[in-house]
């Protein structure tokens, strides 16, 4: 019997791996990736910054140095490269705005943002958006893709390649038991497609589709900032740069769509000042909850039935702490904070 059998193959999945791991907790993982692209179309950037309210991300403090701890531990489990930390340049709209960023370097934000004065300005010469600019600190991008790949390779043995079906699962009162597995507990870390799941359909996801792009220019040569504006722009290891993202709240498949490749032309050109292409569009979406939470935790019902979801854009931050703080509470009844638990939706439950 093994400890944990995890449903899925997305980012979830693949920190749910690690944590299980670090915790000494065996585990087999199904997972098929034609579910949802959303973690494999992920720009993986992490931002302790909500530019539009010019406040700290819900926890940045406590989710930051944990992503950054856990990241870097799977690196060097792993031997791989996943992980990339470098400043945004956010663009500014005019000087009110630039002094009011520079008085919240000193005090509210201190600890994530600065003033551009006197840095290097190797990607702020490439963009002709704004005339001002702020930096911020401790931030950067995971390479999603190569994080999961190394992922699913490193466990190889623990991974099987298939869909889940859901009427071979049987539970019992402590464990459960899937085409001869058996297992003490069962997590779904299925994205949006939880909603095909019987067990966890009814909780209250709002998922939104987003759209990238790669761009390519021979003339754009910056390589340690990422550029944000009306949109983003991260360099790549291979030189090339991708370019996001868009977010549409009404839409029927995740493939990239002509709508999205406009919207993201014209983030382009108002970013990029040197001649570009574009290519490889790509589409996801995005798992949102309802209340811009994650849900992690027990079925209202069935113990052994535990979810972890509503990552919504921020999956890369979240995963770690959150998938973390899930084990502790179930392996050693550790608090877990009401804010992620899916115990406040569970009225939504309807047997
Ligand atoms: C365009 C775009 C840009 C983004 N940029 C960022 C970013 O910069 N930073 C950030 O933090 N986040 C970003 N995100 C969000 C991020 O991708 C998500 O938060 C995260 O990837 C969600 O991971 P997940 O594992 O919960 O879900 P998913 O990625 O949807 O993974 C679910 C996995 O489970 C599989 N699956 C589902 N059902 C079954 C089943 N029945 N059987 C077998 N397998 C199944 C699916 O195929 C998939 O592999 C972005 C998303 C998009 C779309």
């Amino acid at each position: 019997m093994t400890d944990v059998l995890i449903v899925g193959e997305g980012l979830a999945a693949c920190v749910t791996m690690h944590v299980l791991n670090n915790r000494n907790l065996t585990f087999k993982c199904i997972g098929h990736p034609n579910q949802s692209s959303c973690s494999r179309v992920a720009a993986g950037l992490w931002n302790p910054i909500v530019f539009k309210r010019m406040t700290e991300s819900w926890m940045a403090h406590v989710l930051i140095p944990e992503m950054k701890r856990f990241y870097a531990d799977a690196e060097k489990r792993m031997g791989t490269r996943f992980l990339y930390e470098m400043p945004i340049v956010r663009a500014l709209p005019n000087q009110e705005a630039q002094k009011s960023w520079n008085i919240k370097s000193v005090n509210a934000l201190a600890e994530w943002i600065q003033a551009a004065d006197g840095l290097p300005d190797d990607a702020w010469k490439f963009t002709s958006a704004f005339p001002c600019r702020g930096y911020v600190n401790q931030t950067g991008y995971l390479d999603v893709n190569a994080f999961i790949n190394a992922t699913l390779k490193f466990y190889a043995a623990c991974y099987q390649n298939e869909i889940f079906k859901y009427p071979q699962l049987t539970i019992h009162a402590h464990s459960i038991e899937y085409a001869g597995l058996k297992s003490k507990y069962i997590i779904f870390c299925e994205g949006y497609r939880v909603s095909e799941n019987p067990f966890f359909n009814w909780i209250p996801l709002k998922p939104v589709k987003g759209e990238l792009i790669t761009l390519e220019s021979e003339t754009l040569t910056f390589t340690n900032a990422i550029l944000n504006s009306n949109g983003f722009l991260i360099p790549q290891t291979n030189g090339e740069y991708t370019l996001g993202a868009t977010y549409t709240w009404d839409f029927n498949d995740e493939a990239p769509s002509l709508e999205g490749y406009q919207a993201l032309k014209e983030k382009a050109e108002s970013m990029v000042k040197t001649p570009f292409k574009l290519k490889a569009p790509r589409g996801g979406i995005r798992p949102a909850s309802s209340d811009r939470r994650p849900i992690i935790g027990r079925h209202p019902v069935y113990e052994p039935l535990l979810v972890c979801n509503g990552l919504g854009a921020k999956g890369v931050m979240l995963a770690p702490f959150i998938l973390k703080q899930l084990f502790e509470h179930i392996t050693q009844s550790l608090w877990l904070d009401d804010a992620v638990a899916i115990k406040r939706f569970y009225k939504k439950y309807s047997g």
